[in-house]
């Protein structure tokens, strides 16, 4: 028998949110068993709590956000795929902000402090569903792809391809989520320079935080814009390496990308709200049908053992 699983004692962490740029505190709390993964709004009157789940999902434009009334957790995803890959069944986790901190882009420092918590064993069984039939998704706008494939193990398989010549056609597979913790949690978010471009015109990103992204450099920079950008990214000069990815920092593997992406596809499908096994095979995935996907597992599960999860 397989035992739920919570943290020993509670452990925090601070950082500024990508988005909205507010520092945060995040506090990991033990939570007794069938309690699931949950987020609570210490700041807001109540404290309301915001369950991790598909059907708290209001936004995935850029991340994956959830809320329930007017308490709102934004860019849930590397948090929850920490969780999960430290093979935590139950957490509360306490926030002071609406956005979760960035950090390194990645899900490492959240596998830490969880990992320096302690993971306790509770003296429940973990219920596991097997998905015994395929289950399909497809998005011709986005052109993304996801199956489900029957499996005895929980399995991801990544493919991504933006049709770029300076990020190329890669892959990546997360044969167990045992593997996670070592193998992708350090893998972090990456995006073309044009859009740090246009997210700077916005204000939306403050460019002296960018030490969280993989930048890829997808068109030919003069020297004038190379030392625009150095000030921006507060650094004393910047550089494209020949594989076009801009020097502010190094790479933790060739396809860190792809390892990414798998990253978020295990942190959005937590939001079925149940273990499950079967392998996912993910075509380009991003949150929107990660999130879409993570609905029809759900029911699924309820076609097949009547559970409705809420
Ligand atoms: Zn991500």
């Amino acid at each position: 028998m397989i035992t739920q699983k919570t943290i020993k004692q509670a452990v925090e962490i601070h950082g500024k949110g990508i988005h909205t740029g507010c520092i945060t505190t995040m506090r990991f709390i033990p939570a007794p068993p069938d309690h699931g993964y949950a987020f609570c709004r210490v700041d807001l009157d109540g404290k309301p709590i915001v369950k991790a789940l598909a059907g708290n999902v209001f936004d995935t434009s850029r991340g994956t956000s959830i809320r329930t009334g007017n308490a709102v957790v934004r860019t849930v995803e590397h948090v929850l795929a920490a969780v999960i890959g430290c093979d935590i069944d139950n957490i509360l986790i306490e926030i002071d902000s609406e956005e979760t901190p960035i950090l390194d882009g990645s899900s490492s420092p959240f596998t830490t402090v969880l990992l320096q918590a302690g993971v306790q064993e509770q003296n429940v069984p973990r219920q596991v569903f097997q998905i015994t039939e395929k289950v399909y998704l497809r998005d011709e706008v986005k052109d993304v792809e996801m199956w489900l494939i029957p499996d005895e193990e929980y399995r991801i398989s990544t493919m991504i391809d933006y049709n770029s010549k300076v990020l190329t056609t890669q892959k990546a597979l997360l044969n167990n989520v045992s593997e996670f913790n070592e193998q992708f949690s350090n893998s972090r978010t990456f995006v073309f320079l044009s859009e740090v471009e246009a997210l700077l015109k916005l204000n939306l990103i403050q460019g002296g935080d960018i030490k969280n992204a993989i930048v890829f450099v997808d068109r030919i920079l003069s020297p004038e814009e190379l030392d625009h950008l150095a000030t921006v990214f507060n650094q004393p000069k910047v550089s494209v390496l020949k594989e076009g990815v801009l020097n502010n920092i190094e790479l933790h593997h060739a396809n860190e990308p792809a390892r990414h992406k798998t990253l978020d596809v295990l942190g959005d499908l937590t939001l079925v709200g149940m273990r499950f096994t079967g392998h996912i095979i993910a075509n380009k995935p991003g949150h929107k049908t990660n999130v879409e996907f993570a609905q029809l597992i759900q029911t699924k599960i309820k076609a097949t053992y009547g559970i409705e999860i809420a």
